[in-house]
């Protein structure tokens, strides 16, 4: 089942339960455009069986958010004309060189190449991966492209962060819908969870540019845009508090002193994700 967002916007939800990501549509007068490919050839198929009884323009494009396997694994089934960032692309082309047997995956878990969790949804969702086939996305950039789908235009903006360096957004400007991707998740592909708080203020600089009404991310369910600055500046908040600091009570303390009140588990676990970026940035107190 697909969710209508706008006139011109519909979603695909996100399911947890396997860590698949939301699917987006993007419908021009022309042609449409699909937002990410969904985890698994199950995943894109079920796509496109749902995109059939909606009212859209027919699918031309698919423009990939970042390189994760969540976002890409579904390409090949897609069939579009994928379009991305030049590092992404070149990590899709990675990928496709590796084995994704149960054994290739564990191996790499050892090694540090691949985390346990995506190790673990990857078989959630894709018990049988013989069959498994990745597709080069045909058009790149290094910056920004636009996209005319028939009197509606798409932007596709590489806007980085630490969860994935290749990150990029997609925005509609005469829907006002941002797809964010991952883009403002912690970076847990290294190590503890992180936050780099220089990396996130560069980052809400390149999102808060854009007019949005909505902000579709990933894994979660499409948020207003008072929704998402209201966590956003919450985040932002504890970045300031942690500063430079590498210890939980200092922090904790300071959050006291400054808020007046005792931080939430939520907070707490925030707080622990910059002390962490502090510690992988080599900063010691
Ligand atoms: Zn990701």
């Amino acid at each position: 089942m697909l969710k209508k967002l706008t006139e011109r916007v519909y979603y695909k939800p996100h399911f947890q339960k396997t860590d698949r990501p939301v699917i987006g549509v993007i419908t021009g007068d022309d042609f449409s455009l699909v937002v990410d490919a969904g985890n698994s050839p199950a995943h894109a198929s079920e796509f496109l069986e749902s995109i059939r009884t909606e009212s859209v323009s027919p699918l031309k494009f698919l423009a990939v958010t970042h390189w994760h396997w969540d976002h890409i694994f579904g390409i090949h089934t897609m069939d579009l004309v994928t379009l991305s960032h030049l590092d992404t692309k070149q990590r899709i082309d990675y990928l496709s060189t590796l084995q994704w047997d149960d054994d290739s995956l564990d191996l790499r878990v050892q090694t540090g190449e691949e985390i346990e969790f995506c190790r673990d949804m990857i078989k959630l969702e894709m018990p049988e991966r013989n069959h498994l086939q990745f597709k080069s996305p045909e058009l790149s950039f290094s910056d920004k492209m636009e996209v005319d789908l028939g009197n509606l235009t798409c932007v596709i903006e590489h806007v980085g962060g630490v969860h994935a360096q290749d990150s990029s957004i997609i925005y509609i400007p005469q829907e006002k819908v941002m797809f964010l991707g991952d883009c403002l998740a912690p970076d847990f592909y290294s190590g503890d969870w992180s936050y780099d708080r220089n990396e996130l203020q560069l980052l809400l600089k390149k999102i808060s540019k854009y007019e949005v009404d909505y902000y579709v991310t990933s894994h979660n369910e499409p948020e207003t845009y008072q929704e998402l600055w209201n966590y956003l500046n919450m985040l932002k908040g504890i970045g300031n508090i942690v500063g430079a600091d590498v210890s939980i009570l200092t922090v904790k303390d300071r959050y006291k002193k400054v808020e007046n009140k005792i931080p939430n588990e939520e907070e707490i676990t925030l707080m622990e994700y910059f002390i962490n970026g502090n510690i992988k940035r080599g900063i010691k107190n």
